[in-house]
């Protein structure tokens, strides 16, 4: 990873940070809640759920956003969770954050489930990109690792996101030996087939039962190579440029328009490029996946203080962004909340 040095200025009224970095993208929790178990984010038994008067309301959200994008620069809202299709009155939700001005791109990370009864809705709510995550194509190999024999529901989902016309719908996989690492081969060409593009993403550390190890990771140049055994892989020139000097995450198959992603959010960091910040379901900014402290903008919001007093807070939140993830770091610490809690 590159070694950040901080920089003696920062930009007013943009989420910079004290490396350069500015932050643009949101990914904004709506619940913690989740009707799927997958092993590598939540307990069998699932959590203690965030009693409801800590959400932040629909009304909130939208202040906070309108906050972020017409005072500090975000682009992109990200909407996750938890379940985000738990959310009551999401398409109400993203059809207020359709109305902002300027208008942030709009995106939806779910486990797919009911999405084949919402994604026309969803679209036409004004929602602009979707993620579904789906880490195998069989059945008991997804009851196993989700703890729910869902698999057909997330399939239909998938199918709706594409003729509501939420194209290219992303899936996200993530890969675990022993468990479904045998199908990476498989679900490239599964993808191929569906016209989906698919991103594997490294586990990370942030399954609430901290049982995630290094040594079994299955790590960004093992899926590399069985992907390219079977069908060779070129880097994406378009990818290649955008990314300057990063470590490539985009890959074309060749002979094909198809790409497909890999990312080595563990072992080749991309922390100098960051360009994210978190807001957690209950209002507390995140300024890493990783970070040990939080920011409460809900009691400050909820105390009555004025738009520009919100944006001073959360621009004194990014201040304090740490360089890099540290999981290689000796002293690393996984953060106190999971993943379905902090928001993927
Ligand atoms: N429930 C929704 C879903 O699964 O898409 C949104 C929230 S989920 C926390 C967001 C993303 O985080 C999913 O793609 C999921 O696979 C990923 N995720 C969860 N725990 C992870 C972990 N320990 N390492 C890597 N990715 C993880
Ligand atoms: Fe739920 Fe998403 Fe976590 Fe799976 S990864 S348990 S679907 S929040």
């Amino acid at each position: 990873m590159p070694v950040l040095r901080p920089l003696p200025t920062q930009g007013a009224g943009r989420l910079a940070d004290r490396y350069g970095r500015v932050a643009t993208d949101l990914r904004l929790s709506l619940t913690d809640r989740c009707n799927l178990r997958c092993t590598y984010c939540m307990p069998a038994e699932g959590l203690d759920w965030m009693p409801s008067a800590q959400l932040l309301s629909d009304e909130e959200v939208v202040r906070l956003v309108r906050v972020g994008v017409e005072r500090l620069g975000i682009t992109t809202v990200r909407l996750t969770g938890g379940e985000p299709l738990l959310r009551r009155n999401l398409e109400g939700l993203v059809a207020a954050l359709a109305g902002l001005e300027p208008r942030p791109v709009l995106a939806l990370t779910t486990n797919g489930i009911g999405l084949a009864g919402r994604a026309e809705g969803l679209a036409a709510a004004g929602l602009d990109r979707i993620n579904i995550s789906l880490d195998t194509l069989e059945d008991d190999t997804f009851a196993r690792l989700t703890r729910r024999r869902r698999l057909a529901d997330v399939l239909a989902g998938v199918r709706a996101a594409r003729s509501a016309g939420l194209n290219p719908v992303k899936i996200n996989t993530v890969l675990m030996r022993g468990v479904n690492d045998h199908e990476a081969v498989s679900l490239l060409e599964w993808a191929m087939a569906e016209g989906v593009q698919l991103r594997f993403i490294e586990q990370m550390p942030l399954d609430a039962q901290h049982a995630w190890q290094r040594q079994t990771m299955v790590a960004a140049a093992e899926i590399w190579a069985r992907l390219d055994a079977r069908h060779p892989l070129v880097e994406d020139p378009a990818d290649a440029l955008a990314r300057g000097s990063a470590p490539a995450e985009l890959f074309r198959v060749a002979g094909t328009t198809h790409t497909v992603g890999i990312i080595a959010a563990v072992s080749k960091p991309f922390c100098g490029s960051c360009d994210r910040v978190r807001l957690t379901a209950d209002g507390q900014i995140r300024t890493c996946l990783f970070s040990r402290s939080e920011t409460d903008l809900r009691s400050a919001l909820r105390s009555g203080v004025e738009d520009a007093e919100l944006a001073g807070i959360w621009i004194a939140a990014i201040t304090g962004k740490q360089a890099g993830h540290g999981i290689d770091d000796p002293s690393f610490l996984q953060p106190d909340r999971p993943m379905s809690a902090i928001g993927g």
